[in-house]
């Protein structure tokens, strides 16, 4: 089955993007390097019995995380993403599941992070969020109740809702076209906005440097890196 909506029919697009819009930037993706990521096993660090278990590892985790992607910079995927979003005048959601600040730092303003963001601190005493760039290790307190050691890093981790999920849908159902990119499709409930997707009859794109594992869900694919793709896709949908 082929979705038949022409291009020139595109008035609201949903685009969810992944760790391979970033990975450019020099962040690594997920699952790079032999399934492990940045040398740990994901169950040690990002679910909630991690953090129970041994909190100074995944507060020391996420804290060279923060640190890192204050030294990288937005690539031509996210400033591609940016311009669109400055210029389309339909309706436009990117939903991100980068929790790096990369697509806002190019300029994106329709955007939302479902799996959180590194550089917030989530007070689980007083349930008030904050910027922050700087270390929970030394467990700060928190700027709003003054609680100490109950500030944690506000990543959505595995086993824990996703946020903002009812706008998210909102938007699927809205949308005339999904984009997909820079994501392999292995985490849920993300991986399956595509087939919420296809199901309303809305066409379905993928961006990504190979198949991921629900490709055969899109209407179109495009392999390449997303600094290469990506800008293309944005110059073609921009110019009708
Ligand atoms: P993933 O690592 O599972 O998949 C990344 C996908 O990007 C793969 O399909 C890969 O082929 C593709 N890719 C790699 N390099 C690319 C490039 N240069 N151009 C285009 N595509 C490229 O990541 P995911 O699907 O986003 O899911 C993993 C989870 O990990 C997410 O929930 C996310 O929150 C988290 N995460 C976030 C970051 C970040 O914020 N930058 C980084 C790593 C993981």
């Amino acid at each position: 089955m082929t979705n038949e909506r022409k291009v020139t029919d595109i008035k609201n697009i949903v685009i969810l993007t992944g760790a391979g819009v970033s990975a450019e930037s020099g962040i690594d993706t997920f699952r790079s390097a032999g399934g492990l990521w940045e040398k740990h096993r994901v169950e040690d660090v990002a679910t909630p019995e991690a953090f129970a278990r041994d909190p100074d590892l995944v507060l020391r985790f996420y804290d060279m995380r923060r640190e890192r992607i204050q030294e990288v910079l937005p690539n031509a995927a996210h400033h591609a993403l940016a311009c669109l979003d400055a210029e389309w005048k339909g309706g436009l959601l990117i939903v991100t599941q980068n929790v790096d600040d990369l697509h806002e730092r190019a300029g994106a303003r329709r955007l939302l992070h479902m799996h959180g963001e590194h550089l917030n601190a989530w007070c689980t005493a007083c349930d008030q969020r904050h910027v922050w760039r700087g270390t929970l290790f030394e467990r700060p307190s928190c700027p709003a109740c003054g609680v100490p050691g109950q500030l944690r890093p506000d990543i959505v981790w595995f086993g824990e809702m996703p946020y903002r999920m009812e706008e998210i849908y909102a938007a699927l159902n809205r949308a005339d076209l999904f984009v997909s990119i820079g994501t392999s499709g292995a985490v849920y409930p993300a991986a399956g906005f595509v087939r919420d997707a296809r199901e309303q009859g809305v066409r379905t794109l993928e961006l990504n440097l190979e198949p991921s594992q629900g490709s055969h869900w899109f209407d179109e694919s495009r392999y390449g890196a997303a600094t290469e793709v990506v800008p293309a896709w944005v110059d073609e949908i921009l110019r009708g």
